[in-house]
């Protein structure tokens, strides 16, 4: 998960059709494992277009505006998205008047937000997981990552859930017992926190920018493309560390944003409660489903370490900032939302939104099991109650080495190439039909995840095409739509 950036991803495609044409003209192209060579090397752009250089430069100018944008329309106009764009028009305001009504920084949440980073940190990096120890089926501990492009296999420390777990188990405790600050707090210092994530999400990608120069990790696995801002912001080391165990990619991704997702919706939920003395039903279907969300990720950090945020993607500022600003601000509109605009849904609609959910999340869930299984088990288990089809493929990793994988053709893989990203357009369709239909505001997440997953869908393909030459067009072959069979 994580951010990953709406357009951000844009220019990685077409720079990264670039790489594709190159490596088509440097390795004979296809990647069948019994008569051709395999496809050549894979991993991010070398070159940048400037088509690329256009769109990073532009997200790299807008981006931070848009989340202050959607979340400033909630405190000054009531999650009204068209509001400040009339007044503007009309000269009623100006961008300063809006930008001088904005709380700024403050210095209470910027100790707030360093104990929460700090207390994040010490979580990952002093407490060695248990949990692995006492609840049967998960991974935790200590894994192993995907191979990188230069062939590295790197082992990761997984306690993502003993933090989520203790972390709510503290916010719990603070408040039915120990009061120690207010179940809004976070809340209430929302846009000045938006400040404090702002310097840690640049200071963050600017260390790993300068570090990637000076003291890379493994210089095996940069990418420098040439140009600075393509660098910056899509990111040249594959996978930062300090040290053994700090990766930043799996912190940042992980924590403090995703667990920070949960407590974010509950602060939401208690400022409903004091400002109506009630909590609406919207509000607690957005809890639950991006809760359930939330600890699915973490109950699969082990999975995760080889989803495309982890292995394939670099870390510059799509993900460090990203994962600070985007991801904690965007991914909780809704329930920004519910405590500006209390709505109540009818049984049939919270039904209706309740049903959407959970079938998406079944969706969701169930596509990435089947490849998880299938990969663990070398194809040796059963979808569907049957053995697994496959495609046999090959390629070749930047030491040159030989390579073997497997593509599946049946179960949820058999019906189209990513019905994941559908299940989870589902459920984001979900949160957002949650809201209600009063204002187009909530529903932002939609059209951002649908672009995200439509071009990361494009994106992938553009790369394992590259990595697996003509077998990947077997597989298409075989498999022939994206998202949803027979449309698209
Ligand atoms: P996938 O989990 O779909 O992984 C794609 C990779 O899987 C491909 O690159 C290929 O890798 C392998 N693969 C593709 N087809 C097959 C097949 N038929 N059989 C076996 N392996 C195959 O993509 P992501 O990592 O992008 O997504 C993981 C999950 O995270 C998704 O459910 C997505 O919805 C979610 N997500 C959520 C985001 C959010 O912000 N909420 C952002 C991004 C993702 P290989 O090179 O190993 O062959």
């Amino acid at each position: 998960m994580a951010f990953s950036g709406v357009s951000l991803e844009m220019s990685s495609a077409v720079a990264m059709e670039a790489t594709r044409r190159r490596q088509r003209l440097s390795s004979n192209g296809g990647a069948s494992e019994t008569t051709e060579e395999p496809a050549g090397q894979w991993g991010r752009a070398w070159e940048v277009d400037w088509f690329s250089l256009s769109a990073v430069i532009l997200l790299l100018c807008t981006a931070p505006f848009l989340v202050f944008f959607f979340v400033m329309v909630c405190d000054q106009y009531q999650c009204s998205v068209s509001q400040p764009l009339v007044e503007l028009y009309s000269g009623e305001a100006t961008l300063r008047s809006i930008w001088d009504k904005a709380p700024s920084f403050t210095w209470t949440a910027a100790q707030i937000y360093t104990v929460w980073v700090s207390f994040q940190l010490v979580l990952y990096m002093c407490v060695p997981d248990v949990t692995h120890k006492f609840l049967p089926g998960y991974a935790g501990g200590v894994q192993d990552g995907a191979r990188t492009p230069a062939g590295l296999i790197n082992k990761y420390e997984i306690n993502g859930l003993q933090s989520w777990l203790i972390t709510h188990a503290l916010w719990y405790a603070n408040a039915q017992y120990f009061h120690w600050f207010s179940p809004t707090i976070i809340f209430d210092n929302w846009i000045p926190l938006l400040w404090c994530t702002n310097i840690l999400g640049y200071a963050v990608s600017t260390f790993a920018f300068v570090k990637a120069y000076l003291f890379p990790t493994n210089a095996e696995d940069c990418k420098f493309t040439g140009n600075v801002f393509y660098n910056y912001m899509m990111g040249i080391e594959f996978n930062p560390r300090i040290g053994k165990w700090f990766d930043f990619k799996l912190f940042f991704n992980g924590r403090p944003g995703i667990v920070a997702w949960t407590l974010i919706n509950l602060s939401y939920a208690a400022k409903q409660q004091e400002l109506y003395g009630y909590v609406t039903n919207s509000m607690i279907l957005v809890n639950v489903l991006q809760a359930i969300y939330v600890l699915d990720f973490f109950w699969n950090e082990a999975w995760y370490l080889k989803t495309i945020d982890i292995c394939h993607d670099h870390f510059g500022w799509y993900l460090g900032w990203g994962d600070c600003v985007w991801l904690p601000f965007l991914y909780t509109l809704q329930g920004l939302y519910l405590v500006y605009n209390p709505v109540q849904l009818s049984t049939a609609h919270a039904a209706a939104v309740l049903l959407l959910g959970l079938v998406g999340y079944y969706v969701f869930r169930f596509t990435n099991h089947q490849k998880d299984l299938f990969r663990r088990t070398e194809g040796k288990c059963s979808v569907w109650g049957k053995k697994p089809t496959f495609i046999e493929c090959a390629y070749r990793s930047g030491d040159g080495g030989l390579h073997h994988s497997k593509l599946m053709t049946s179960g949820f893989w058999g019906v189209a190439r990513h019905l994941n990203y559908t299940g989870d357009l589902m459920g984001s369709l979900a949160y957002c039909a949650a809201c209600g239909f009063g204002h187009i505001h909530p529903y932002f997440y939609i059209v951002y995840m649908t672009i995200l997953l439509v071009h990361r869908c494009v994106r992938d393909e553009h790369r394992c095409s590259s990595k697996y030459g003509k077998d990947w067009k077997r597989y298409t072959d075989a498999v022939p739509y994206r998202l949803l069979p027979g449309i698209f």
